[in-house]
């Protein structure tokens, strides 16, 4: 397999810094694409991969599953993508195709285990797959999403994984005009929560630690927002909420968050990956009919649904840019939650 030399921006351990280094990226096969990457959105689950938060990293690691670029190379059997097309690519760039979940289009629960865009298994090279902190991706067709024209392209980013990951939940359990919807956590899924839930016509509550975010939150379209470590402001609202939107990346106690829950309410994970401490009290539970899930991303045809809702919507990211050269301290800041929504970066800067 021949293959193309790129720069890219990523970890030699869990302990180093980002640095700039070069990848190998695979010559485009007839079904591939490859894209120019001009803008590249910083998921908190890139800081967690990079750190090895979950276990599991291959090192070097290069980031970046929020990607947005020009394409420059378009396969033989390549045929609803042409060169000079505006896509993005999110966290997904394989899954097997054929088992049940694949042919449901829900490539996120492929039951062999989808590739992710860093950190997974890049077949054709026999190596791990790298994100987009780097200057080129070459990815399927099946994989690559169409960019609504009239939306910001930078802000657009942060859609291919902060907006599907909030969208999808918020999809399944059928949120509608008037459902009453709630987002724990305003970061970068967390605004996105509430602008695609507001978009579904929802009434939304956020609820923050943070008490500066208070404005932010309602100009974002929030109708309330609950201070959660304000004990008596989690105590007027009991029963609720038909969903709650729960997107803190590390652990807490999610028994004050069920009890503001309406019966057959349901609380979705998207953030934390772990167990849980404190456990949950089955009692609110049973006596509610109230249900505990989780979500992971979305699927290919849904993340295209997402972005032509976000296209007709005219629903986009809250950006600040910052070059490659930024990222190290963009985690640190993103550890503080000192981020108005999600930092993108100008790919342009790794040249
Ligand atoms: P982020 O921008 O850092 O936002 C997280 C927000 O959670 C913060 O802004 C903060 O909001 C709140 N928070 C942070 N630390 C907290 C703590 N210790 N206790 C309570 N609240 C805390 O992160 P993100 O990019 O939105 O990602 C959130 C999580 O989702 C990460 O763990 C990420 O890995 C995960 N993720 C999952 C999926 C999936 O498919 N399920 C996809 C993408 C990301 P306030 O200041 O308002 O409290
Ligand atoms: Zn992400
Ligand atoms: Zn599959």
């Amino acid at each position: 397999m021949q293959t193309t030399k790129v720069k890219a921006f990523g970890a030699a351990s869990s302990e180093a810094d980002l640095d700039q280094m070069n990848i190998l990226r695979r010559s485009v096969l007839p079904k591939d694409v490859e894209l120019e990457i001009l803008y590249c959105g910083v998921c908190h689950s890139d800081l967690h991969t990079a750190r090895n938060d979950w276990g599991g990293t291959i090192y070097p690691t290069v980031p970046g599953h929020e990607i947005v670029g020009k394409v420059t190379q378009v396969g033989e059997e390549v045929s609803s993508i042409k060169v000079g097309d505006l896509v993005g690519v999110g966290c997904l760039v394989d899954s097997c195709r054929t088992c049940e979940s694949c042919k449901k289009d829900l490539e996120q629960y492929c039951l062999n285990g989808f590739t992710g865009t860093y950190n997974g298994h890049e077949k054709y090279l026999d190596a791990q797959t790298f994100g987009g902190y780097s200057e080129k991706i070459v990815v399927d067709e099946h994989f690559v999403l169409k960019v609504p024209e009239n939306l910001d392209a930078a802000a657009v980013a942060p859609l291919l994984c902060a907006g599907i990951t909030t969208y999808s939940p918020l999809r399944h359990w059928k949120v509608k005009e008037g459902s009453k919807v709630a987002v724990v956590g305003l970061g970068g899924l967390g605004h996105m929560a509430i602008k695609l839930a507001k978009g579904m016509g929802a009434e939304v509550t956020l609820f923050s630690r943070s008490k500066g975010k208070t404005a932010d939150a309602k100009k974002l379209g929030a109708d309330e927002v609950i201070i959660s470590t304000d004990a008596q402001q989690m105590k007027s609202i009991k029963g609720k909420f038909d969903l709650i939107i729960d997107t803190v990346p590390y652990v807490h106690d999610l028994n004050p968050y069920v009890a503001t829950l309406n019966i057959n309410g349901t609380l979705v994970l998207v953030g934390y990956l772990g167990e849980l401490d404190p456990m949950l009290h089955s009692v609110p539970l049973i006596m509610g009919r109230k249900s505990v899930a989780g979500s992971v991303i979305g699927g290919i045809a849904e993340t295209q649904e997402m972005l032509d809702f976000c296209g007709k919507h005219n629903i986009v990211s809250e950006i600040e840019m910052i070059t490659m050269q930024d990222i190290n301290t963009a985690y640190e800041r993103m550890l503080k939650s000192d981020v108005k929504y999600r930092f993108v970066i100008d790919m342009a800067s790794l040249k």
